[in-house]
């Protein structure tokens, strides 16, 4: 079995974007700029995003962080946004959700302006993915096809099974399989047979928000599975989706959590913000 260690190769990912964030610096004279814009009191929001704006600094990237409290208005929070689309040192906006109850968040979102959308959750985003068009894909899902190409594991003609069809994971996840070329097939709650459908993955992805919700017995022989969950087990104790004592018996190659995707998902962060501030300079 082989352990896919999200660490290393978001650590790898990182010092390529290093130099990247350099070399744009020297050709151009200015940083590459991420605003991260947090409303509210949330704590593991607040631990996220100063997650998010620590690896931005270690890569070269200038972060803008706005703080707003959990009284904010729409038309303050609207306000900012607008600002941060048009400020040119702004190359990504990331705003971090969930946003405090009252606030729109699907009409904050859509004053981000695309190329500046690092998150890949806008409508036009998420179209171009599924027309195979160049655009801004979400971060975890992109996080977890970097991971496949990095430990050199085949995609194309390989059976996918995605287990979440959520807008930030499961959805974009499959449409990046079946651009790779996998045959995917994508189960939710309503699925009928889910064993069934996951034993014939050669490549599971677990994406569902239930802790070790996948068990061995869901998992071919020789499969490799990728998990997405970031759950808390019956002791608090952070874990995945899959039951990985056990279904790392069976598996060709698995991600652990912690230290897994969500190494990747911070990466992909960096990454698209990377190539948003280098498409504003073309
Ligand atoms: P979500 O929006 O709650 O979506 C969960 C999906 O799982 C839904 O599509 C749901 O089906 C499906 N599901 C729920 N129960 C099921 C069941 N019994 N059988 C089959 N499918 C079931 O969650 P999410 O935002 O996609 O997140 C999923 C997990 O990934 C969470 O643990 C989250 O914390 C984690 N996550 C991790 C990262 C990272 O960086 N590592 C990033 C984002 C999310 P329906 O559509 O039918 O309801």
């Amino acid at each position: 079995m082989k352990l896919i260690d999200g660490k290393v190769i978001a650590a790898e990912i990182r010092a390529e974007l290093k130099a990247r964030t350099q070399a744009f610096e020297e050709k151009y004279g200015k940083k590459i700029g991420l605003a991260v814009v947090l409303i509210g009191n949330d704590p593991a929001s607040q631990v996220y995003v100063r997650n998010k704006v620590k690896a931005c600094e270690e890569a070269g990237i200038r972060s803008f962080r706005h703080d707003l409290p959990e009284e904010t208005t729409q038309k303050q929070a609207e306000e900012l946004v607008s600002a941060l689309a048009e400020d040119e040192h702004v190359h990504g906006i990331l705003i971090q959700l969930p946003l405090p109850r009252g606030l729109d968040e699907k009409r904050l979102l859509s004053l981000i302006p695309p190329s500046k959308d690092v998150d890949g959750f806008l409508a036009e985003n998420i179209g171009r993915l599924a027309l195979k068009e160049a655009g801004t894909v979400a971060c975890t899902p992109l996080g977890v096809m970097e991971m496949l190409s990095r430990s050199n594991i085949p995609v194309a003609g390989k059976r996918a099974v995605v287990v979440g069809r959520s807008n930030i994971v499961g959805r974009p996840m499959a449409l990046l399989l079946l651009n790779a070329d996998a045959t995917v097939t994508v189960c939710h709650s309503k699925t009928k047979d889910l064993l069934e459908e996951c034993r014939r993955a050669d490549i599971l992805v677990a994406a569902i928000g239930k802790p070790k919700f996948i068990t061995a017995d869901m998992v071919k022989e020789g499969a490799v599975v990728i998990d997405v969950g970031m759950d808390r087990d019956e002791n608090g104790k952070l874990c995945g989706d899959v039951d990985f004592e056990n279904v790392k018996e069976k598996a060709s190659a698995i991600t652990p959590v912690p230290g897994g995707v969500g190494p990747m998902t911070i990466a992909m962060l960096l990454k698209n913000t990377c190539d948003a501030a280098e498409r504003a300079q073309r």
